[in-house]
């Protein structure tokens, strides 16, 4: 089993059961050792708003799902079974925006791409790795505060994101690759990203 390159996945983020986001993304590389994951600029996504209409970060009260799309282009670079994706992030005409480091549950496979859920906290790197600084560190705080992540998990999460880094910044493998230079290929543009298809509910 696997996806093949160009194959559109549906990738979403579960808390507790329920639906908390959902993404259309096409799969780049399917391999035992490494998942790659393109959404190109203006991907559909559904993300997680309060009962009363505003955009919400933490799972910590009912929620329902709006369509947005996503504003940039991103590669996501994923080790099965490690608590972290690692995304490229880039601006208009493909100039690297940063290395962005998400903390998060080990994607798990579904018959239409993939569940997990995001763990609040993450890592930004600059696009040449000279420097590189935590995210959302307050949110976490007020996420452990919560009882969304014990302690433990807490503490578990963070050295995940230290682990990740010395990775990256070591450009291990998968980062010998240079993946700033990857790019879609164009023919997925007419089949799976511009042309044909919409997530479930849209028209
Ligand atoms: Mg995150």
């Amino acid at each position: 089993m696997g996806f093949s390159p160009g194959d559109p996945v549906i990738v979403r983020e579960v808390w507790q059961g329920k639906i908390w986001t959902v993404r259309a993304l096409t799969i780049v590389r399917d391999e035992p050792d490494l998942l790659v994951l393109y959404q190109p600029a203006g991907a559909p996504w559904k993300r997680p708003h309060s009962l009363n209409g505003r955009p919400i970060r933490l799972p910590d009260q009912p929620w329902q799902l709006h369509d947005d799309a996503m504003p940039e282009d991103a590669l996501r670079l994923i080790l099965p079974g490690q608590a972290h994706s690692v995304l490229l992030i880039w601006r208009k005409q493909w100039e690297l925006l940063c290395w962005y480091i998400n903390l998060e549950e080990p994607f798990r496979r579904t018959p239409l791409g993939f569940d997990y859920m995001d763990q609040t906290l993450d890592i930004v790197v600059e696009p040449d790795m000279s420097s590189w600084r935590w995210k959302d560190e307050d949110e976490f705080e007020e996420a452990q505060a919560k009882g969304i992540y014990s302690r433990k998990q807490a503490l578990e999460i963070r050295i995940e994101g230290e682990r990740a880094l010395e990775r990256l910044l070591f450009r291990k493998p998968p980062f010998d690759e240079r993946w700033e230079d990857w790019r879609p290929d164009p023919a997925w543009a007419k089949s799976a990203i511009g042309g044909g298809w919409h997530l479930a509910g849209q028209s």
